[in-house]
């Protein structure tokens, strides 16, 4: 079953990164396993997967502890920090994609612990939303460039949500160009609707959740 669905999901990446005259190897497919067991995460590990996002510093706490057996596996926190909460995330989590404020920032780094982040941005008017906006990202750019622990990879983005994978497009772009402009090399773009439209913009690492997994059940 899930030897399937992940045969389906590279087969997606391969013909996008084909399309855009990319390289396979130039793309992480990172699974998102929010709300499946730690079972789950064994089994896609001895699929071969080994970077995995999650949303929740709680639910990942217990399940953490259930994978210490999973040598060279990466696990990425790509759900809101909150501050409070940064000792325990630096001590589950490998790569923090939601970075979006310099006190965050100044939080993880406080751990003295090296840890690679990313700086989720913010490209719609919708106010629910995390991320920090497009013109506060040159500033913690060089805040997080000055935290002697932190690895700044590059920027991470969510569009609004939608059916199509098109109208995702735009977003995309914008992230590319603000990316560029920043001298960044990562862009963690796409969820499984939408993962084609995103490597054709750029995107170096893909966030697949139901493609691989399933629905979710709802909270
Ligand atoms: C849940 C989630 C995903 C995965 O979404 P799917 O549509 O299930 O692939 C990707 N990114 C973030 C930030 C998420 O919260």
């Amino acid at each position: 079953m899930l030897k399937e669905k992940l045969e389906q999901v590279e087969t997606r990446i391969a013909n996008a990164a084909a399309r855009a005259g990319r390289q396979r190897s130039d793309i992480t497919l990172l699974a998102v396993t929010k709300k499946f067991p730690a079972a789950l995460i064994r089994e896609a590990y001895q699929l071969g997967l080994r970077e995995f996002g999650e949303n929740y510093v709680q639910e990942f706490e217990g399940k953490r502890a259930e994978l210490t057996d999973c040598e060279g596996s990466r696990f990425h926190l790509i759900g809101h920090l909150q501050s409070n909460k940064s000792k325990i995330a630096a001590e589950i989590f490998d790569v923090f994609q939601t970075v979006d404020t310099q006190k965050l920032a100044r939080r993880l780094d406080a751990e003295q612990k090296p840890l690679d982040v990313m700086i989720e941005v913010k490209l719609s008017a919708e106010e629910a939303k995390a991320g920090a906006a497009p013109g506060e990202v040159p500033a913690l750019v060089e805040v997080i460039r000055g935290c002697p622990h932190l690895r700044l990879l590059g920027l991470m983005t969510m569009p609004p949500w939608s059916d199509d994978a098109e109208p995702s497009r735009p977003y995309f772009a914008k992230l590319r160009a603000l990316a560029d402009a920043n001298g960044l090399k990562q862009l963690s773009m796409g969820m499984s609707h939408d993962l084609e439209v995103a490597i054709e913009e750029g995107a170096t690492i893909v966030r697949i959740g139901t493609a691989l997994f399933g629905p979710r059940k709802k909270a």
